[in-house]
């Protein structure tokens, strides 16, 4: 990937950046501004250089109409806080407000445009219609960096077309997320260990055919393991099980099985009556499911099982939650994988939506991970071994 000092020195010039702003709002304030810190290192860097700087970035999903509850003003306001310099933030994206906020800019400035998916052509499937919006873009600015790492595997106009219009580069955190995502899928550290989770196979099917041919551990946990216990004949009562899977998943044991992959699957689980926070949890072994009963959780056993294989690794990938971490009772196997990774000695990365929210919630220091991604779909992608639009322009 080219990187920013490719682009040359950039006094004076105006340098086009994506960002991923897309942060929760809650009554018009942001809850968890994460994403505008990340953001941080590449607007100082550009800001240092004497660049001006036009940010684009989306919040929600406003449709491609203008919507003012999605507006990226509490953006500005937030990010011209956390980097102690005025935020200009233009009414619109490529409009009379935006060119006139942009030729107002002075060297090291930054100016922000109005969410770019209240323009319709930002998302659109039909290529001159992104195009034509990415022709609006470069007429505001002279160089593109991409830095939203969130958006890395759309096709769209701020992310890829614009990337092909102007001399263009990966910022700081898409260098980071890149290069940590393939040093933990690409060439591991052997022990290699890939832990997965969440709630369905049908959404890790891509990750665990990718994965599987590169692991020396593959641990099961979360909604997912059922199907993986239904297709070793265990009865899984009225828990997360995707019967049209379980051939898929077979066949995901037999490869295991053939590549010397230690497949390691969960020994116990709690279970409940119902989906509840309240509900009351019982441990039984996966052989004792109770039929009325739900697994929403791996067993304490299955804790210290995976938990002392996780630690002999060098390398581990981790995606999708060991439980429903969101009630405290069944918190506790997400937990354990997490003190796993944040205790070991290795390489560990943390990519998927939920896993990242997982860890902060049970109050982990972010600081003892190697690397917890910004980027929920895109990560998953890169897991999946994909080749991701908004990387690929990037590259040489
Ligand atoms: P990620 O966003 O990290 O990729 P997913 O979106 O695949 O993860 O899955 C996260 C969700 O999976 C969580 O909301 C969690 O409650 C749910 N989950 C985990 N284990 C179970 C389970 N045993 N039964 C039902 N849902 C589960
Ligand atoms: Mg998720």
């Amino acid at each position: 990937m080219r990187t920013i000092e490719s682009l040359g020195d950039l006094r004076g010039t105006r340098v086009l950046v994506r960002s991923d702003f897309n942060v929760p709002l809650k009554d018009g304030q942001i809850t968890d501004d994460g994403r505008i810190r990340a953001a941080l290192p590449t607007l100082k860097t550009l800001v240092d250089a004497g660049a001006r700087v036009v940010v684009m970035a989306h919040l929600g999903r406003p449709k491609g109409q203008v919507d003012p509850a999605f507006s990226l003003a509490p953006v500005a306001a937030r990010l011209g806080e956390l980097i102690d310099a005025p935020v200009a933030l233009a009414e619109d994206v490529v409009g009379e407000s935006a060119k006139s906020v942009v030729a107002g800019l002075e060297d090291g400035q930054i100016a922000l445009l109005e969410n770019v998916r209240f323009d319709p052509r930002e998302t659109s499937k039909v290529d001159e219609e992104r195009q034509e919006l990415a022709r609006a873009y470069a007429e505001l600015g002279d160089a593109f960096v991409s830095d939203g790492f969130g958006v890395v595997h759309r096709k769209q106009a701020s992310v890829y077309d614009i990337a092909q219009l102007v001399p263009s580069a990966a910022g700081l955190l898409v260098f980071k997320e890149i290069d940590s995502l393939s040093r933990a899928t690409d060439d591991p550290e052997r022990p290699y260990g890939v832990v997965l989770g969440g709630s369905k196979v049908s959404d890790k099917l891509g990750v665990i055919a990718n994965l599987l041919k590169k692991a020396d551990m593959l641990f099961i946990g979360g909604g997912m393991a059922f199907t993986f216990l239904a297709a070793q004949g265990h009865s899984v009562g009225t828990s997360l099980l995707e019967e049209d899977q379980i051939e898929a998943v077979k066949g995901y044991l037999a490869e295991a099985a053939e590549r010397g992959v230690d497949l390691v699957l969960p020994v116990d689980v709690v279970v409940a009556p119902r989906f509840a926070a309240d509900a009351p949890a019982t441990v039984v072994p996966v052989d004792a499911i109770p039929d009325d009963q739900m697994g929403l959780d791996i067993g304490p056993e299955s804790q210290r099982l995976f938990a002392e294989k996780i630690a002999a690794a060098k390398t581990v990938a981790w995606n999708g939650p060991m439980g429903v971490f969101e009630f405290p009772a069944f918190a506790g196997g997400t937990a354990a994988v997490a003190r796993a990774l944040s205790e070991g000695d290795m390489f560990s990365v943390i990519g998927g939506g939920d896993s990242a929210a997982a860890v902060r919630t049970l109050g982990f220091d972010e600081e003892t991970f190697s690397h917890i991604s910004t980027g929920g779909g895109a990560s998953l992608e890169l897991l999946e071994g994909k080749v991701l639009p908004g990387i690929a322009v990037l590259e040489d």
